[in-house]
């Protein structure tokens, strides 16, 4: 692979133009164009489909068909104007018939949008249905299982809902691309609002919670290592996981404590059902957690 230039425009415009030459796998022989993706080089949020359809084929533009301007009004009703985000497919020339990507398709194209987000550096990464879900977070990732809940992994937050396509098809499916899309409003404004302490705003917190009850942590010791217990009730669906847990505790103490990155942070979570039975914090049935955050000093 070519090192990549400095200027992040420059560096996307020249990986574009490898995938419109690109013959890597047997989609090339179908395709009237290849579809690249589209954004600002700087975009903080990433959308990846599944491959381009007839519309984007002609076009070489991603989501220009129905289902992308259904994308469009999604963007509009949580008020991101779709030119500040990057949108992009997993496979970038269109299947024939529109069938899903085989496997090997999806492994042969891959490394090009790893190499977008090597650039792009997205902060929340969108990923629309199931073939984007597994691609992106693993071949046994079922959407039903992770849509609508941030998950923090890689340094990132990914947020999986259904493909818009799929909306178009079933109207409980529109109905819950709409919620799924207020949750990441939800969460957009969380990442914005928590990372950079010059920006913290205290409501932030509120939006972690469904009934806008926060509890402060009760500090279990101080001498040598810092403890510090959460009993968490009430969190809002978009933040129940574990990974999201684990992660906005340990920036809220960092942020309370005034650590440097390189102090450690230890989340530990133990989730309860209904009945006080312990269960994982990510299990549907969980409805209370009890969280420890540990600073090694
Ligand atoms: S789908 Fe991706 S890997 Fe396959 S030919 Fe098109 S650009 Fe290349």
């Amino acid at each position: 692979m070519r090192a990549l230039p400095a200027d992040p425009a420059e560096a996307m415009a020249r990986i574009a133009e490898e995938i419109r030459n690109c013959q890597r796998c047997p989609l090339h022989e179908g395709r009237t164009q290849a579809v690249p993706g589209e954004g600002p080089p700087d975009a903080p949020l990433l959308f990846v489909g599944e491959g381009p359809g007839a519309e984007e084929d002609q076009q070489g533009r991603p989501f220009v068909g129905a289902a992308g301007r259904l994308l469009d009004k999604l963007l509009a009703s949580i008020r991101i104007p779709r030119e500040r985000v990057f949108i992009t497919n997993t496979v970038r020339c269109r299947p024939p018939g529109n069938r899903e990507p085989h496997p090997g398709e999806v492994a042969a194209c891959l490394p090009y949008l790893v190499r977008q987000m090597s650039v792009l550096q997205p902060r929340v990464v969108c990923l629309l249905g199931a073939t984007a879900t597994r691609a992106l977070l693993g071949a046994d990732q079922k959407l039903n299982q992770v849509r609508g809940r941030a998950l923090r992994e890689a340094g990132r937050w990914w947020f999986a809902t259904y493909h818009p396509a799929a909306a178009l098809r079933s109207a409980s499916l529109a109905k819950a691309l709409e919620e799924d899309f207020r949750r990441l409003r939800r969460l957009v404004d969380v990442e914005w609002g928590t990372e950079d302490p010059a920006r913290w705003k205290p409501n932030v917190v509120q939006k972690l919670f469904e009934s806008g009850q926060v509890t402060e942590p009760v500090e279990v010791s101080r001498d040598g290592s810092l403890r510090l217990a959460w009993e968490i009730r009430g969190l809002h669906p978009t933040f129940r996981s574990a990974s999201a847990m684990a992660e906005l505790l340990g920036r809220f103490v960092r942020r309370r404590e005034s650590l440097s990155p390189d102090v450690p942070v230890v989340v530990q979570l133990e989730g309860t059902d209904a009945h006080g039975r312990p269960v994982s914090a990510d299990a549907p049935e969980c409805v209370a957690v009890h969280a420890e955050v540990r600073v090694e000093r």
